[in-house]
């Protein structure tokens, strides 16, 4: 009965997500601008900054593989509740309302319309049936349909929830988690990639990914995602 509840309720149309407010749209005006307000981040590794700093001391001593990182929202509440909804819930509908939250945040258009393509990171197989959809996927058709390619960038292997394990562990966890499909050089080579998905938390997913594709001759890699932990 509550799942029921749960999906009539998210089924509604017109509600924002967050205040209920309506008729609006999915996440309506008043809270974008109370919960989504832009901040300063840095460029490499999208964490928060003072105004005026483009880059963090980290990032400037040990540059990650990325050349760009672009993050929209803090993953705190009410995104957090929301993403989570959205993912594990049943209703891909939500990639609407967040692609265009992420298409107004800073830089992205710019960095969308420089983009070849759009690669949105991979689930294996198996998450894939338990979930139904790819989050990543639905995010990156949203945000640019005619530049989205989800055959080229593979995941190879599952591995255990990126939070669960302490900071050492994950990055060896994500090693060899990507592969290319067969041919994907040609159409990777001397490109500029926008590497898509909903959350980051160490990067380390994202970097793995970044670095098989530079090492397949990407040009440029930017890393874009809905929400970050901070
Ligand atoms: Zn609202
Ligand atoms: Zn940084």
């Amino acid at each position: 009965m509550r799942a029921l509840l749960h999906r009539l309720s998210a089924a509604l149309p017109g509600q924002c997500a967050l205040c209920h407010a309506w008729p609006t749209r999915p996440i309506c005006p008043a809270c974008t601008a109370r919960f989504a307000q832009p901040r300063p981040r840095c460029d490499l590794c999208a964490l928060p900054l003072p105004a005026g700093v483009a880059r963090c001391g980290a990032c400037i001593k040990d540059p990650p593989p990325l050349d760009q990182c672009l993050a929209v929202v803090a993953y705190a509440y009410p995104w957090s509740g929301l993403i989570a909804r959205y993912k594990f819930g049943p209703s891909p509908g939500w990639s609407a309302a967040l692609a265009r939250l992420m298409r107004d945040g800073p830089g992205v258009a710019a960095a969308l319309d420089a983009a070849d393509l759009l690669l949105p990171l991979p689930l294996s197989t198996q998450r894939l049936r338990e979930r139904g959809f790819n989050q990543a996927l639905e995010l990156a058709r949203q945000l640019t349909p005619g530049k989205t390619r989800a055959d080229l960038l593979l995941r190879l292997r599952d591995t255990p929830a990126q939070s669960s394990l302490p900071l050492e562990r994950r990055l060896r966890n994500v090693q060899d988690a990507f592969g290319l499909a067969a041919g994907a050089e040609r159409a990777l080579r001397g490109r500029r990639l926008v590497l898509v998905d909903d959350v980051m938390t160490s990067g380390a997913t994202l970097h793995a990914a970044a670095r098989l594709l530079r090492t397949a001759g990407a040009d440029h890699v930017t890393g874009l995602v809905l929400a970050r932990t901070e």
